[in-house]
């Protein structure tokens, strides 16, 4: 059974009836075994998602603090090639950022043909901490909706396959992660007050969450709950909506590449006749 929840276009989202530590019926051990042979298939994707350069794979990483995101990118990283893949990460805007509309720095990340793009955190939050905060009027965020769903509907038909993951913890394993920060020096870096600051605002951001899943998740582009208090179950997922949201393409690559194969053969041949 797999444990994602792909949701449905404007189906009302509730979080709380989505299980954090839900895991496929087999253990961890099988779990990472099943993972390993999941990276490779990842890989053999990506090599012809590359090659047939027609599509661009834009990944889009949204979750709490501490729900995983860095690991998940770094489980990713392991198994596709690195040299057409990039991560995007999505801070605090800066002064130049916000004298522009809220999409312009996220456009300009958008990978190009034949790559794939990780967003670490992305336009989203522009609906959710930006909510939470009242950084903008409701006015503001709230039409926000219409133009993610407007500018995601142009990424794929530019050939984008748009994949969202939100990372699904529940707030004591939030707990566990945050003080296990604090008990290793080698993730206290990693620590934030804001962190504990942004805790308090759970429920907000409970109910910011449901929503922006709810209105913008499309046929073309739409939004898995991940459940990721099992970093296991959770890469497992995510690879497995991945492969599943390439494969539909994978015959076509194939058969663009055989076709391109021919071509180039065919003008070797005759440029070898050429030399006789
Ligand atoms: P981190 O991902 O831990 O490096 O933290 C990045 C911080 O930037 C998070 O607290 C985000 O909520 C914040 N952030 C990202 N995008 C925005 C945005 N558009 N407006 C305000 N804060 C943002
Ligand atoms: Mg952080």
């Amino acid at each position: 059974m797999p444990i994602a929840i792909q949701i449905a276009p404007g189906k009302n989202v509730h979080l709380s009836k989505i299980d954090p530590s839900a895991s496929p019926d087999f253990d961890k051990e099988e779990g990472q075994a099943r993972l390993v042979k999941l990276g490779r298939r990842l890989a053999e994707l990506q090599e012809l998602l590359f090659a047939a350069g027609d599509h661009s794979l834009l990944i889009v990483l949204q979750g709490r603090d501490t729900a995983g995101k860095d690991g998940t990118i770094k489980k990713i990283l392991e198994a596709v090639n690195v040299q057409s893949t990039r991560v995007a990460s999505f801070k605090v805007p800066t002064a130049e950022e916000l004298a522009h509309d809220f999409l312009w720095r996220v456009h300009r990340q958008t990978p190009g043909l034949g790559e794939i793009v990780i967003f670490n955190r992305s336009h989203y939050e522009d609906v959710l901490v930006v909510r939470v905060h009242n950084l903008v009027p409701e006015k503001v965020w709230r039409p926000r909706y219409e133009a993610i769903r407007n500018f995601e509907e142009l990424l794929v038909q530019s050939g984008t396959i748009l994949v969202k993951f939100m990372l699904h913890i529940s707030p004591d394993e939030q707990e566990e992660r945050l003080l296990a920060r604090e008990e290793d020096p080698l993730k206290s870096w990693k620590l934030s007050v804001g962190d504990w600051k942004e805790r308090a605002h759970w429920d907000a951001y409970t109910e910011a969450y449901e929503e922006a899943l709810s209105e913008c998740s499309t046929e073309s582009a739409p939004w898995h709950v991940i459940p990721a208090n099992k970093k296991w179950a959770r890469d497992l997922a995510v690879f497995e909506i991945l492969i599943a949201a390439l494969e539909p393409y994978e015959a076509e690559w194939r058969t663009n590449l055989e076709a391109r194969g021919k071509e180039a053969k065919a003008e070797l041949v005759s440029w070898r006749e050429s030399q006789k």
